[in-house]
């Protein structure tokens, strides 16, 4: 069973015209029932105020919670913070946090959203509100869940706040790979930042990725990874400058899930961005890498297409 946490607060009503689609994550929740993977579906709580209050600054907290957001940080936010919007907004970072204890259980799970990695101090930013890997990693410290947590970050865009909400921060560690060109203009500083040019496909990807993430472990000693496991990296993504493709995104989540394995480590995944007309096509990429990292921990079997079966195979061999 893939333990996969899920609430109905994470999904939204459609915005038209934005790249930032909350009811992709009703799309996912319907493809990952549907795909025949075997499924431990998880419940989460709402992030208690006080673990959010530990991260951002209060009073930004109570703007969110009495929605009254001021334009400027609604504008950074990219959408207006109403009433179902504060209440997801809680509710995320408490699923990260249930996939954290999760996979210190397990071994594996994954929060179906969240990864709002732009989320700053004194404000939301690129349509993140609270940055629930910074809040979850904090209280799974503060805890004692857990020793040491490194957030590897996959998504195309520089996870600029996580890295400055843990800034100066011994016992968590992140890790950003990233298109250098892409948004945050103005990138914060994580523990290892890897800024790739414009164009990058699989391969070098995957060089870059494997080059610098296992000395930052080995120098970091992580007791658990929390992995932001963005795909817009993606050749066809509206707001990726990447080229990876679906077999260059599979390999990252193998490579990933195998890195886990291979060092004990426990593994709690988030999904991250990925934007695109096609919304189906988008949730399908997330399941895509939710299953290829579940196949990594032995969680799960991918199927392997097989050629039609033809009658004129059959026999002599000669196909007519
Ligand atoms: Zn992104």
């Amino acid at each position: 069973m893939i333990p996969v946490v899920h609430h109905p607060d994470y999904i939204g009503p459609a915005r038209s015209g934005s790249p930032h689609q909350t009811n992709k994550y009703g799309l996912v929740h319907a493809l990952l029932t549907t795909s025949g993977a075997a499924i431990d579906w998880i419940e989460p709580q709402m992030m208690p105020r006080i673990w959010l209050e530990a991260v951002h600054d209060p009073d930004y907290v109570a703007e969110v919670f009495e929605q009254r957001v001021p334009p400027e940080k609604t504008r950074r936010i990219g959408f207006e913070v109403t009433a179902q919007v504060a209440r997801r907004s809680a509710r995320v970072p408490g699923g990260t946090w249930r996939a954290g204890v999760e996979a210190l259980d397990k071994g594996f799970a994954v929060n179906s959203a969240g990864g709002s990695h732009h989320a700053l101090y004194q404000t939301g930013a690129g349509y993140c509100v609270f940055n629930d890997l910074a809040v979850a990693a904090h209280r799974l410290v503060e805890e004692g869940r857990t020793a040491r947590i490194l957030i590897v970050d996959c998504d195309v865009h520089q996870g600029d706040g996580t890295a400055s909400l843990l800034a100066g921060r011994t016992d968590i560690a992140t890790y950003s790979i990233h298109a250098e060109k892409n948004f945050p203009a103005r990138k914060a500083r994580s523990t290892l930042d890897v800024g790739l040019p414009d164009g990058v496909s699989d391969d070098e990807y995957l060089e870059s990725l494997a080059g610098t993430l296992e000395p930052l472990i080995a120098d970091f000693r992580p007791s658990m990874l929390m992995y932001q496991a963005g795909v817009d990296p993606f050749v066809g993504d509206r707001l990726g400058r990447l080229n990876l493709s679906h077999a260059g995104l599979a390999a990252r989540e193998a490579y990933i899930a195998g890195l886990a394995v291979r060092l004990g480590l426990p593994l709690a995944s988030t999904l991250g961005g990925g934007y695109g007309a096609d919304l189906i096509e988008v949730a399908g990429r997330h399941v895509a890498s939710v299953l290829a990292l579940a196949q990594g921990f032995g969680l799960h079997k991918v199927a392997i297409a097989t050629a039609p079966q033809h009658s004129t195979l059959d026999g002599c061999g000669a196909p007519a």
